[in-house]
């Protein structure tokens, strides 16, 4: 479904916990929105192997190669360079910002990308759905679709080879990437709000109920 009540260009800063269902909604908000995805993760891989030698990729690399966050400073630079592909796009942003200084940054960015409208989206779960729900996810090592309800071992109904727990959905890692992402989003959020550019989306629900909320919620915000 295409939205056409929607005069400019608008940017979804997409915020959920693991196992919120962020990733099912993307897809939908991607469709509904006619807007390219912004995955920070994915630019930074991308940026640090296709970026020509300068001391910002140098840093950047030290860091990414050791584990560690690499500089907003970069960030910033290779999300400006990505939304410049895309005039009057809309675009979702995946967990993009993420901490305080990454929604100055943001801002900037907006303000500069001449993108004023601009909104976060937070599917809201509690900590222990999180948990549970991660903690039954299998995943298929083709098509990397995830499952609930099926098992490690069962098979994928798409590409007939058997289900597999993700190395990064083992309970310890989980539970820190968790408790890591709880205040961030709770400041992140806190910021949005006061700015009137937050949306909440209640995520203990099916996928279709989650999807319902938002589609009524743009509509209120003629999104
Ligand atoms: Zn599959």
């Amino acid at each position: 479904m295409t939205n056409t009540n929607q005069d400019k260009t608008i940017a979804v800063a997409l915020m959920g916990l693991p196992g919120s269902g962020k990733g099912t909604q993307a897809i939908f908000l991607l469709e509904k929105l006619n807007a390219v995805s912004i995955s920070v993760g994915e630019l930074v891989r991308n940026a640090l192997k296709s970026y020509p030698e300068s001391e910002i990729k140098s840093k950047a690399e030290e860091k990414y190669n050791s584990g560690q966050p690499v500089d907003d400073d970069f960030i910033m630079m290779i999300i400006k360079d990505e939304i410049s592909k895309y005039k009057n796009r809309n675009i979702v942003f995946d967990n993009y910002p993420f901490s305080k200084n990454q929604m100055v940054d943001f801002k900037n960015i907006m303000k500069e990308s001449k993108i004023d409208k601009y909104v976060a989206l937070n599917i809201e779960i509690d900590q222990e759905t999180a948990m549970s729900r991660i903690a039954g996810r299998v995943v298929c090592q083709k098509c990397g679709e995830s499952f609930r309800g099926l098992a490690a071992g069962d098979i994928c109904p798409k590409c007939n080879v058997p289900l597999v727990h993700r190395a990064d959905d083992k309970e310890e890692v989980v539970k820190n990437r968790i408790i890591k992402y709880i205040p961030r989003i709770e400041e992140i959020s806190k910021n949005f709000d006061r700015e009137g550019k937050y949306i909440r989306i209640d995520g203990e629900r099916t996928p279709e109920e989650v999807r319902e909320e938002i589609n009524s919620k743009f509509d209120k915000w003629n999104i």
